[in-house]
Protein backbone atom coordinates (compact mmCIF):
# COMPACT_ATOMS: atom_id res chain seq x y z
CA UNK A 1 0.00 0.00 0.00
CA UNK A 2 1.47 3.65 -0.84
CA UNK A 3 0.14 5.44 1.53
CA UNK A 4 1.84 4.90 4.37
CA UNK A 5 -0.39 3.44 7.67
CA UNK A 6 -0.61 5.67 10.08
CA UNK A 7 2.19 4.35 11.79
CA UNK A 8 2.39 4.47 15.84
CA UNK A 9 1.95 8.50 16.53
CA UNK A 10 -1.41 7.62 14.38
CA UNK A 11 -0.64 10.09 11.69
CA UNK A 12 -1.79 9.38 8.28
CA UNK A 13 0.47 10.62 5.24
CA UNK A 14 -0.46 11.00 1.81
CA UNK A 15 1.76 9.28 -1.19
CA UNK A 16 2.77 12.96 -2.33
CA UNK A 17 3.32 13.79 1.87
CA UNK A 18 1.91 16.80 1.15
CA UNK A 19 -0.92 15.87 3.23
CA UNK A 20 -1.39 14.51 6.94
CA UNK A 21 -4.40 13.58 9.72
CA UNK A 22 -4.69 12.06 12.65
CA UNK A 23 -7.61 10.11 12.40
CA UNK A 24 -9.62 9.02 16.16
CA UNK A 25 -9.37 5.68 15.23
CA UNK A 26 -9.04 3.61 11.88
CA UNK A 27 -11.18 -0.23 11.27
CA UNK A 28 -10.33 -2.22 8.37
CA UNK A 29 -13.92 -4.25 7.41
CA UNK A 30 -13.72 -7.35 5.92
CA UNK A 31 -17.55 -7.27 5.01
CA UNK A 32 -19.76 -5.03 3.77
CA UNK A 33 -22.14 -6.15 7.16
CA UNK A 34 -18.94 -5.11 9.43
CA UNK A 35 -18.61 -1.89 7.22
CA UNK A 36 -22.18 -0.65 7.99
CA UNK A 37 -21.69 -1.17 11.74
CA UNK A 38 -18.40 0.70 11.46
CA UNK A 39 -20.56 3.38 9.98
CA UNK A 40 -23.31 3.26 12.92
CA UNK A 41 -20.94 2.67 15.67
CA UNK A 42 -19.18 6.35 14.43
CA UNK A 43 -22.67 7.97 14.06
CA UNK A 44 -23.15 7.03 17.69
CA UNK A 45 -20.09 8.08 18.91
CA UNK A 46 -20.52 11.47 16.95
CA UNK A 47 -17.60 11.04 14.68
CA UNK A 48 -17.16 11.67 10.68
CA UNK A 49 -16.19 9.38 8.41
CA UNK A 50 -13.78 8.40 5.57
CA UNK A 51 -12.95 5.97 3.65
CA UNK A 52 -9.33 6.12 2.19
CA UNK A 53 -7.99 4.31 -0.77
CA UNK A 54 -4.08 4.24 -1.61
CA UNK A 55 -3.64 8.20 -0.73
CA UNK A 56 -2.43 8.94 -3.80
CA UNK A 57 -4.83 12.21 -3.95
CA UNK A 58 -2.83 15.35 -3.89
CA UNK A 59 -5.54 17.32 -1.88
CA UNK A 60 -6.93 16.07 1.72
CA UNK A 61 -10.30 14.33 0.51
CA UNK A 62 -8.96 11.47 2.12
CA UNK A 63 -8.23 13.33 5.37
CA UNK A 64 -10.26 12.88 8.72
CA UNK A 65 -10.14 13.34 12.31
CA UNK A 66 -12.70 11.04 13.05
CA UNK A 67 -13.19 7.40 11.72
CA UNK A 68 -10.70 5.94 9.33
CA UNK A 69 -11.88 3.13 6.85
CA UNK A 70 -8.91 1.22 5.45
CA UNK A 71 -10.06 -0.82 1.93
CA UNK A 72 -7.14 -3.42 2.52
CA UNK A 73 -9.74 -6.76 3.46
CA UNK A 74 -12.45 -5.61 0.91
CA UNK A 75 -10.71 -6.40 -2.36
CA UNK A 76 -11.44 -9.01 -5.17
CA UNK A 77 -13.14 -9.83 -8.00
CA UNK A 78 -17.13 -10.71 -6.76
CA UNK A 79 -18.40 -11.87 -10.47
CA UNK A 80 -17.50 -11.55 -13.87
CA UNK A 81 -20.76 -11.53 -16.19
CA UNK A 82 -19.64 -12.39 -19.38
CA UNK A 83 -22.75 -12.36 -21.30
CA UNK A 84 -22.84 -8.71 -20.44
CA UNK A 85 -19.15 -8.26 -20.25
CA UNK A 86 -19.11 -6.88 -16.83
CA UNK A 87 -16.91 -7.26 -14.23
CA UNK A 88 -18.02 -6.45 -10.03
CA UNK A 89 -15.40 -5.98 -7.97
CA UNK A 90 -14.92 -5.29 -4.19
CA UNK A 91 -14.36 -1.48 -3.57
CA UNK A 92 -10.62 -1.88 -2.11
CA UNK A 93 -9.48 -3.70 -4.89
CA UNK A 94 -6.34 -2.12 -6.86
CA UNK A 95 -6.49 -1.48 -9.73
CA UNK A 96 -3.12 -3.67 -10.67
CA UNK A 97 -5.21 -6.42 -9.42
CA UNK A 98 -8.32 -5.72 -11.41
CA UNK A 99 -6.44 -5.32 -14.68
CA UNK A 100 -4.04 -8.62 -14.36
CA UNK A 101 -7.04 -11.12 -12.54
CA UNK A 102 -9.16 -9.11 -16.28
CA UNK A 103 -6.15 -10.08 -18.55
CA UNK A 104 -5.83 -13.90 -16.62
CA UNK A 105 -10.04 -14.10 -18.42
CA UNK A 106 -9.24 -12.20 -21.49
CA UNK A 107 -10.69 -9.41 -20.91
CA UNK A 108 -10.00 -5.83 -19.92
CA UNK A 109 -11.18 -2.03 -19.35
CA UNK A 110 -11.31 -0.18 -22.14
CA UNK A 111 -9.22 3.17 -20.85
CA UNK A 112 -7.28 3.74 -17.73
CA UNK A 113 -4.92 6.55 -16.30
CA UNK A 114 -1.02 6.70 -15.81
CA UNK A 115 -0.43 4.07 -13.25
CA UNK A 116 -2.63 1.21 -11.48
CA UNK A 117 -1.61 1.53 -7.54
CA UNK A 118 -4.98 3.41 -6.55
CA UNK A 119 -8.14 1.43 -5.04
CA UNK A 120 -10.65 1.13 -7.83
CA UNK A 121 -13.28 3.18 -5.40
CA UNK A 122 -10.68 5.90 -4.88
CA UNK A 123 -9.47 6.37 -7.85
CA UNK A 124 -13.40 6.91 -9.39
CA UNK A 125 -14.08 8.90 -6.62
CA UNK A 126 -11.93 11.58 -7.30
CA UNK A 127 -12.84 10.88 -11.73
CA UNK A 128 -9.22 9.33 -12.65
CA UNK A 129 -8.60 9.22 -15.97
CA UNK A 130 -6.03 8.78 -19.31
CA UNK A 131 -6.77 10.18 -22.41
CA UNK A 132 -9.22 9.24 -24.88
CA UNK A 133 -10.86 10.67 -27.76
CA UNK A 134 -14.25 8.13 -27.68
CA UNK A 135 -13.32 6.65 -24.38
CA UNK A 136 -13.61 8.17 -21.12
CA UNK A 137 -12.37 8.34 -17.23
CA UNK A 138 -12.46 4.85 -15.33
CA UNK A 139 -15.78 6.18 -13.47
CA UNK A 140 -17.12 6.79 -17.19
CA UNK A 141 -17.07 3.03 -17.40
CA UNK A 142 -19.32 2.15 -14.35
CA UNK A 143 -22.04 0.22 -14.81
CA UNK A 144 -23.46 0.01 -11.07
CA UNK A 145 -22.26 1.04 -7.75
CA UNK A 146 -22.78 -0.34 -3.97
CA UNK A 147 -22.58 1.90 -1.12
CA UNK A 148 -23.30 2.36 2.32
CA UNK A 149 -24.69 5.17 3.40
CA UNK A 150 -24.94 7.52 6.49
CA UNK A 151 -27.66 5.33 7.98
CA UNK A 152 -25.39 2.21 7.48
CA UNK A 153 -27.68 0.96 4.63
CA UNK A 154 -26.67 -0.73 1.88
CA UNK A 155 -27.47 1.48 -1.67
CA UNK A 156 -26.95 -0.18 -4.89
CA UNK A 157 -27.82 2.09 -8.11
CA UNK A 158 -27.17 1.69 -12.09
CA UNK A 159 -28.77 3.41 -14.87
CA UNK A 160 -32.36 1.61 -14.03
CA UNK A 161 -31.77 1.29 -10.31
CA UNK A 162 -31.67 4.49 -8.09
CA UNK A 163 -30.61 6.55 -11.63
CA UNK A 164 -30.73 9.95 -9.83
CA UNK A 165 -27.57 8.56 -7.43
CA UNK A 166 -25.50 6.58 -10.23
CA UNK A 167 -25.65 10.11 -11.89
CA UNK A 168 -23.71 11.30 -9.40
CA UNK A 169 -22.24 9.00 -7.32
CA UNK A 170 -19.79 7.39 -9.96
CA UNK A 171 -17.79 10.72 -9.13
CA UNK A 172 -18.71 11.03 -5.48
CA UNK A 173 -15.42 12.86 -3.79
CA UNK A 174 -16.19 10.49 -0.77
CA UNK A 175 -19.52 12.79 0.18
CA UNK A 176 -22.31 10.33 -0.41
CA UNK A 177 -21.44 7.26 0.99
CA UNK A 178 -18.71 4.12 1.06
CA UNK A 179 -18.39 2.50 -1.71
CA UNK A 180 -18.58 -1.43 -1.49
CA UNK A 181 -18.37 -2.96 -4.87
CA UNK A 182 -17.97 -1.52 -8.43
CA UNK A 183 -19.35 -3.07 -11.48
CA UNK A 184 -17.28 -1.76 -14.50
CA UNK A 185 -18.23 -2.41 -18.05
CA UNK A 186 -14.90 -4.34 -19.89
CA UNK A 187 -14.21 -5.98 -23.42
CA UNK A 188 -12.50 -8.76 -24.85
CA UNK A 189 -9.17 -7.90 -23.89
CA UNK A 190 -7.15 -5.92 -27.56
CA UNK A 191 -3.93 -5.31 -28.29
CA UNK A 192 -2.48 -1.04 -28.57
CA UNK A 193 0.04 0.50 -30.61
CA UNK A 194 1.97 3.04 -28.69
CA UNK A 195 4.00 5.35 -31.03
CA UNK A 196 5.84 7.52 -29.23
CA UNK A 197 8.12 10.19 -30.48
CA UNK A 198 9.21 13.55 -30.29
CA UNK A 199 7.85 16.80 -31.49
CA UNK A 200 8.34 20.76 -30.92
CA UNK A 201 5.96 22.67 -28.88
CA UNK A 202 4.82 24.67 -32.03
CA UNK A 203 4.15 21.30 -33.87
CA UNK A 204 2.50 19.56 -31.34
CA UNK A 205 0.14 22.58 -30.57
CA UNK A 206 -0.77 23.57 -34.24
CA UNK A 207 -1.15 20.23 -35.12
CA UNK A 208 -3.28 19.31 -31.93
CA UNK A 209 -6.96 18.88 -33.78
CA UNK A 210 -5.34 16.42 -35.95
CA UNK A 211 -3.12 14.58 -33.66
CA UNK A 212 -6.51 14.29 -31.39
CA UNK A 213 -8.64 13.23 -34.45
CA UNK A 214 -6.36 10.55 -35.76
CA UNK A 215 -5.67 8.78 -32.89
CA UNK A 216 -7.99 6.89 -30.22
CA UNK A 217 -5.52 8.19 -27.50
CA UNK A 218 -3.17 10.93 -27.69
CA UNK A 219 -1.20 12.88 -25.03
CA UNK A 220 2.15 14.50 -24.59
CA UNK A 221 4.28 16.21 -22.34
CA UNK A 222 5.66 19.50 -22.90
CA UNK A 223 9.04 20.37 -20.99
CA UNK A 224 9.05 23.59 -19.57
CA UNK A 225 12.29 26.14 -20.41
CA UNK A 226 11.88 23.98 -23.81
CA UNK A 227 10.30 23.99 -26.80
CA UNK A 228 10.29 20.29 -26.75
CA UNK A 229 7.48 17.53 -25.87
CA UNK A 230 7.37 13.89 -26.05
CA UNK A 231 3.97 12.64 -27.42
CA UNK A 232 2.37 9.18 -27.16
CA UNK A 233 -0.19 7.73 -29.60
CA UNK A 234 -2.11 4.50 -28.44
CA UNK A 235 -4.21 2.79 -31.05
CA UNK A 236 -5.78 -0.53 -31.41
CA UNK A 237 -3.96 -3.09 -33.32
CA UNK A 238 -4.14 -6.54 -35.33
CA UNK A 239 -1.07 -7.81 -33.85
CA UNK A 240 1.36 -9.44 -33.42
CA UNK A 241 2.27 -8.41 -29.95
CA UNK A 242 5.66 -6.67 -29.93
CA UNK A 243 6.32 -5.20 -26.42
CA UNK A 244 8.79 -3.28 -25.32
CA UNK A 245 11.69 -5.46 -24.60
CA UNK A 246 13.04 -6.28 -21.03
CA UNK A 247 16.16 -4.43 -20.81
CA UNK A 248 15.34 -1.54 -23.15
CA UNK A 249 11.99 -1.18 -20.74
CA UNK A 250 14.24 -1.12 -18.14
CA UNK A 251 16.66 1.46 -19.53
CA UNK A 252 13.74 3.59 -20.37
CA UNK A 253 10.96 3.21 -18.05
CA UNK A 254 13.15 2.58 -14.80
CA UNK A 255 16.66 4.19 -15.15
CA UNK A 256 15.97 7.39 -17.53
CA UNK A 257 12.40 7.95 -16.65
CA UNK A 258 12.54 7.05 -12.98
CA UNK A 259 16.06 6.46 -11.74
CA UNK A 260 18.16 9.57 -13.81
CA UNK A 261 14.78 11.85 -13.69
CA UNK A 262 15.25 11.34 -10.03
CA UNK A 263 18.82 11.94 -9.85
CA UNK A 264 18.11 15.32 -12.33
CA UNK A 265 15.05 16.19 -10.01
CA UNK A 266 17.96 16.27 -6.98
CA UNK A 267 20.19 18.23 -8.61
CA UNK A 268 17.29 20.87 -9.91
CA UNK A 269 16.10 21.36 -6.14
CA UNK A 270 19.50 22.27 -5.12
CA UNK A 271 20.29 24.40 -7.71
CA UNK A 272 17.15 25.74 -9.50
CA UNK A 273 19.63 27.34 -11.54
CA UNK A 274 21.10 24.34 -13.57
CA UNK A 275 17.05 23.32 -14.44
CA UNK A 276 16.43 25.08 -17.62
CA UNK A 277 19.65 22.77 -18.53
CA UNK A 278 18.76 19.83 -16.92
CA UNK A 279 15.05 20.36 -18.75
CA UNK A 280 17.10 20.44 -22.48
CA UNK A 281 18.94 17.22 -21.62
CA UNK A 282 15.89 15.18 -20.40
CA UNK A 283 13.48 16.63 -22.97
CA UNK A 284 16.39 15.02 -25.73
CA UNK A 285 16.21 11.95 -23.47
CA UNK A 286 13.72 9.83 -24.70
CA UNK A 287 14.19 8.61 -28.04
CA UNK A 288 10.92 7.23 -30.52
CA UNK A 289 10.08 4.13 -30.00
CA UNK A 290 6.90 1.86 -30.63
CA UNK A 291 5.57 -1.28 -29.34
CA UNK A 292 2.44 -3.24 -29.08
CA UNK A 293 0.89 -4.76 -26.06
CA UNK A 294 -2.17 -5.91 -23.96
CA UNK A 295 -4.06 -2.52 -22.73
CA UNK A 296 -2.48 -2.06 -19.09
CA UNK A 297 1.05 -2.50 -19.97
CA UNK A 298 0.87 0.34 -22.98
CA UNK A 299 -1.26 2.62 -20.21
CA UNK A 300 0.53 2.24 -17.33
CA UNK A 301 4.06 2.46 -16.07
CA UNK A 302 5.61 2.73 -12.76
CA UNK A 303 6.38 6.54 -11.11
CA UNK A 304 8.45 6.12 -8.46
CA UNK A 305 9.61 9.98 -8.23
CA UNK A 306 7.44 11.44 -5.53
CA UNK A 307 5.89 14.84 -7.18
CA UNK A 308 3.00 17.42 -6.31
CA UNK A 309 0.80 17.77 -9.02
CA UNK A 310 -2.00 20.43 -9.99
CA UNK A 311 -4.19 19.21 -13.08
CA UNK A 312 -7.56 20.97 -14.72
CA UNK A 313 -9.80 20.25 -17.47
CA UNK A 314 -10.53 22.95 -19.83
CA UNK A 315 -12.74 22.95 -22.59
CA UNK A 316 -10.79 20.61 -25.49
CA UNK A 317 -10.87 23.86 -27.81
CA UNK A 318 -9.19 25.80 -24.96
CA UNK A 319 -6.48 23.62 -25.31
CA UNK A 320 -3.77 25.46 -27.45
CA UNK A 321 -4.45 29.14 -25.94
CA UNK A 322 -4.30 27.49 -22.47
CA UNK A 323 -0.99 26.19 -22.73
CA UNK A 324 0.64 29.04 -24.99
CA UNK A 325 -0.50 30.91 -21.99
CA UNK A 326 1.14 28.52 -19.41
CA UNK A 327 4.31 28.45 -21.96
CA UNK A 328 4.52 32.29 -22.21
CA UNK A 329 4.22 32.59 -18.19
CA UNK A 330 7.03 30.39 -17.68
CA UNK A 331 8.76 31.88 -19.96
CA UNK A 332 8.97 35.72 -18.86
CA UNK A 333 9.22 34.29 -15.38
CA UNK A 334 11.56 33.29 -13.25
CA UNK A 335 10.09 30.01 -12.25
CA UNK A 336 12.31 26.79 -12.43
CA UNK A 337 10.24 23.87 -13.62
CA UNK A 338 11.98 20.84 -13.37
CA UNK A 339 8.87 18.34 -14.11
CA UNK A 340 7.04 17.81 -17.41
CA UNK A 341 3.70 19.40 -18.24
CA UNK A 342 1.16 16.34 -19.46
CA UNK A 343 -1.95 17.11 -21.75
CA UNK A 344 -4.68 14.42 -22.36
CA UNK A 345 -8.06 14.50 -23.49
CA UNK A 346 -11.49 12.77 -22.34
CA UNK A 347 -14.97 13.01 -24.47
CA UNK A 348 -17.89 14.58 -22.40
CA UNK A 349 -19.55 12.28 -20.31
CA UNK A 350 -22.60 12.32 -18.42
CA UNK A 351 -21.40 12.35 -14.09
CA UNK A 352 -22.26 15.21 -12.44
CA UNK A 353 -19.49 16.09 -10.70
CA UNK A 354 -17.05 14.34 -13.62
CA UNK A 355 -14.24 16.98 -15.14
CA UNK A 356 -15.74 16.36 -17.99
CA UNK A 357 -19.34 16.49 -17.33
CA UNK A 358 -20.97 17.55 -20.37
CA UNK A 359 -18.00 18.60 -22.32
CA UNK A 360 -15.73 17.61 -24.27
CA UNK A 361 -12.47 18.16 -22.22
CA UNK A 362 -8.77 18.77 -22.26
CA UNK A 363 -6.33 18.11 -18.81
CA UNK A 364 -3.25 20.08 -18.39
CA UNK A 365 -1.28 18.69 -15.59
CA UNK A 366 1.65 20.58 -13.51
CA UNK A 367 4.24 18.87 -11.72
CA UNK A 368 6.58 19.77 -8.66
CA UNK A 369 9.44 17.52 -7.46
CA UNK A 370 8.20 16.80 -3.54
CA UNK A 371 9.93 19.22 -1.59
CA UNK A 372 10.35 22.11 -4.04
CA UNK A 373 8.19 25.29 -3.27
CA UNK A 374 5.34 24.62 -5.94
CA UNK A 375 3.26 27.36 -5.03
CA UNK A 376 3.76 30.35 -7.58
CA UNK A 377 3.81 27.68 -10.77
CA UNK A 378 0.65 26.35 -9.70
CA UNK A 379 -1.02 30.08 -8.65
CA UNK A 380 0.56 31.54 -12.14
CA UNK A 381 -0.94 27.92 -13.56
CA UNK A 382 -4.43 28.27 -11.98
CA UNK A 383 -5.27 31.49 -13.28
CA UNK A 384 -4.65 30.95 -16.65
CA UNK A 385 -6.68 27.28 -16.18
CA UNK A 386 -9.56 29.14 -13.80
CA UNK A 387 -9.84 31.81 -17.05
CA UNK A 388 -10.78 29.19 -19.27
CA UNK A 389 -13.50 28.05 -16.85
CA UNK A 390 -11.13 24.77 -15.91
CA UNK A 391 -12.26 22.21 -13.45
CA UNK A 392 -9.62 20.75 -11.26
CA UNK A 393 -9.16 17.46 -10.54
CA UNK A 394 -10.66 16.50 -7.32
CA UNK A 395 -7.45 14.35 -5.96
CA UNK A 396 -4.95 17.12 -6.98
CA UNK A 397 -4.16 20.21 -6.12
CA UNK A 398 -6.40 23.30 -6.07
CA UNK A 399 -7.69 26.35 -4.24
CA UNK A 400 -11.13 26.41 -5.73
CA UNK A 401 -14.27 26.49 -3.03
CA UNK A 402 -18.01 25.49 -3.60
CA UNK A 403 -18.87 28.89 -5.29
CA UNK A 404 -16.43 28.61 -7.80
CA UNK A 405 -17.67 24.88 -8.71
CA UNK A 406 -21.22 26.30 -9.03
CA UNK A 407 -20.28 28.25 -11.68
CA UNK A 408 -18.10 26.11 -13.59
CA UNK A 409 -20.57 22.67 -13.05
CA UNK A 410 -23.76 23.13 -14.48
CA UNK A 411 -25.08 19.96 -12.44
CA UNK A 412 -23.15 21.36 -8.88
CA UNK A 413 -27.04 21.65 -7.54
CA UNK A 414 -28.23 18.52 -8.21
CA UNK A 415 -24.96 16.75 -6.97
CA UNK A 416 -25.28 19.30 -3.46
CA UNK A 417 -29.19 17.72 -3.52
CA UNK A 418 -28.67 14.54 -3.57
CA UNK A 419 -25.68 14.80 -0.37
CA UNK A 420 -28.32 16.70 1.61
CA UNK A 421 -30.72 13.52 0.90
CA UNK A 422 -28.67 11.12 1.63
CA UNK A 423 -26.32 12.68 4.26
CA UNK A 424 -27.95 15.03 6.10
CA UNK A 425 -26.00 15.31 9.33
CA UNK A 426 -22.70 15.19 6.84
CA UNK A 427 -21.07 12.39 8.95
CA UNK A 428 -18.49 12.00 5.61
CA UNK A 429 -17.52 15.43 5.95
CA UNK A 430 -14.30 16.62 6.28
CA UNK A 431 -12.33 19.78 5.50
CA UNK A 432 -12.20 19.41 2.22
CA UNK A 433 -15.54 18.41 0.76
CA UNK A 434 -16.77 21.80 3.53
CA UNK A 435 -14.44 23.33 1.08
CA UNK A 436 -15.76 22.14 -2.16
CA UNK A 437 -19.20 21.34 -1.74
CA UNK A 438 -20.16 23.71 1.13
CA UNK A 439 -21.30 23.23 4.63
C1 LIG B 1 1.89 8.87 -9.07
C2 LIG B 1 0.45 9.27 -9.32
C3 LIG B 1 -0.08 9.10 -10.60
C4 LIG B 1 -1.40 9.49 -10.85
N1 LIG B 1 -1.89 9.33 -12.11
C5 LIG B 1 -3.15 9.78 -12.39
C6 LIG B 1 -3.66 9.70 -13.71
O1 LIG B 1 -3.02 9.20 -14.64
N2 LIG B 1 -4.91 10.19 -13.94
C7 LIG B 1 -5.66 10.77 -12.94
O2 LIG B 1 -6.76 11.23 -13.22
N3 LIG B 1 -5.19 10.82 -11.68
C8 LIG B 1 -3.97 10.34 -11.38
N4 LIG B 1 -3.52 10.42 -10.09
C9 LIG B 1 -4.44 10.83 -9.03
C10 LIG B 1 -5.12 9.63 -8.38
O3 LIG B 1 -5.55 8.69 -9.35
C11 LIG B 1 -6.36 10.07 -7.59
O4 LIG B 1 -6.01 11.03 -6.65
C12 LIG B 1 -7.08 8.89 -6.94
O5 LIG B 1 -8.23 9.38 -6.32
C13 LIG B 1 -6.23 8.17 -5.91
O6 LIG B 1 -6.82 6.93 -5.58
P1 LIG B 1 -6.59 6.28 -4.15
O7 LIG B 1 -7.04 4.86 -4.19
O8 LIG B 1 -5.22 6.53 -3.68
O9 LIG B 1 -7.64 7.11 -3.29
P2 LIG B 1 -7.40 8.18 -2.11
O10 LIG B 1 -6.53 9.24 -2.60
O11 LIG B 1 -6.99 7.45 -0.88
O12 LIG B 1 -8.89 8.72 -1.93
C14 LIG B 1 -9.47 9.50 -2.95
C15 LIG B 1 -10.93 9.81 -2.61
O13 LIG B 1 -11.70 8.62 -2.72
C16 LIG B 1 -12.46 8.45 -1.55
N5 LIG B 1 -12.65 7.03 -1.35
C17 LIG B 1 -11.70 6.06 -1.27
N6 LIG B 1 -12.29 4.87 -1.07
C18 LIG B 1 -13.64 5.10 -1.02
C19 LIG B 1 -14.76 4.28 -0.84
N7 LIG B 1 -14.66 2.97 -0.65
N8 LIG B 1 -15.99 4.87 -0.85
C20 LIG B 1 -16.12 6.19 -1.02
N9 LIG B 1 -15.08 7.02 -1.19
C21 LIG B 1 -13.86 6.47 -1.20
C22 LIG B 1 -11.64 9.11 -0.46
O14 LIG B 1 -12.42 9.41 0.67
C23 LIG B 1 -11.17 10.33 -1.19
O15 LIG B 1 -12.21 11.27 -1.23
C24 LIG B 1 -2.21 10.04 -9.80
C25 LIG B 1 -1.67 10.18 -8.51
C26 LIG B 1 -0.35 9.80 -8.28
C27 LIG B 1 0.22 9.99 -6.90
Amino acid sequence: MSSTASGKSGTWRNWAGNVTARPAREVTPASVEELSAAVRKAAEDGLKVKAVGTGHSFTATAATDGVLIRPQLLTGIRNIDRENLTVTVEAGTPLKRLNMALAREGLSLTNMGDIMEQTVSGATSTGTHGTGRESGSIAAQIKALELVTADGAVLTCSEKENPEVFAAARVGIGALGIITAITFAVEPIFLLTAREEPMTFDKVTSAFDELWAENEHFEFYWFPHTGSTNTKRNNRSAGPEKPVSPVKGWIEDEFLSNGVFQVAQLVGRTVPATIPTIAQISSKALSARTYTDIPYKVYTSPRRVRFVEMEYAVPREALVETLRELKATVDRSDLRVSFPVEVRTAPADDIALSTASGRDSAYVAVHMFRGTPYQAYFTAAERIFTAHGGRPHWGKVHTRDAEYFAGVYPRFGEFTALRDRLDPERLFQNDYLRRVLGA
